[in-house]
């Protein structure tokens, strides 16, 4: 199942929630420091054991002081002009977070729009991408809900409109 919400992702109070972090993994602006300000320092200190990520692959933490149990760190792609894997590479941020949390049987989760922040990929596509990476996976695990937090408003008009598309089979990345 697929839900649509805006506001701010700190808030949700599932099972995990995704960040958007950068490679380091040791906190930066935008939504990653908003997660880092809510779960306290104890959520740093945990990133400071996982020596970072590469870009289009995700790590687990604990929530700390968060309502979410779960921090899914996943690092999105910088837009180059889209011609450097970054399509490909937003998709495997969306499908390595599902499968992290299918392996450790979390089955609510909360993505922000990864890399349409300071990394500025360009919103539509970004959400088409997410949105059908996100439909892909929940084929083969139904039973897993995927909330879209969206915290500006044309990202989550965007979405409005994406989500009442029927999805197309014949359009995969
Ligand atoms: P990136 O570096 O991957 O672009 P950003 O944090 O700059 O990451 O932005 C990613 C998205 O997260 C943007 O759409 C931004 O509006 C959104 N965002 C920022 N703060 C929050 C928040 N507290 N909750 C949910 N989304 C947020």
């Amino acid at each position: 199942m697929i839900k649509l919400t805006q506001g701010n992702i700190v808030d949700f109070a599932g099972d995990a929630i995704v960040n958007a972090a950068n490679k380091s993994l040791l906190g930066g602006g935008g939504v990653d420091g908003a997660i880092h300000r809510a779960a306290g320092p104890e959520l740093l200190a945990e990133c400071r054991t996982l020596g970072g990520c590469p870009t289009g692959q995700a790590r687990l933490t604990r929530g700390y002081q968060l309502p979410a149990r779960y921090v899914i760190h996943t690092v999105g792609p910088v837009w180059k002009g889209g011609n450097h894997g970054e399509k490909e590479l937003l998709s495997s941020c969306y499908r390595e977070s599902l499968q992290l949390a299918d392996r450790q049987g979390l089955r609510s989760i909360a993505f922000p729009n990864i890399s349409t922040g300071v990394y500025g990929f360009p919103k539509e596509p970004a959400a088409r991408i997410a949105i059908q990476t996100v439909r892909e996976f929940l084929e083969a695990r139904p039973e897993m809900e995927v909330s879209f937090f969206c915290f500006d408003a044309e990202n989550y008009a965007i979405y409005q409109s994406l989500l009442k598309e029927q999805p197309d089979p014949a359009s995969k990345q």
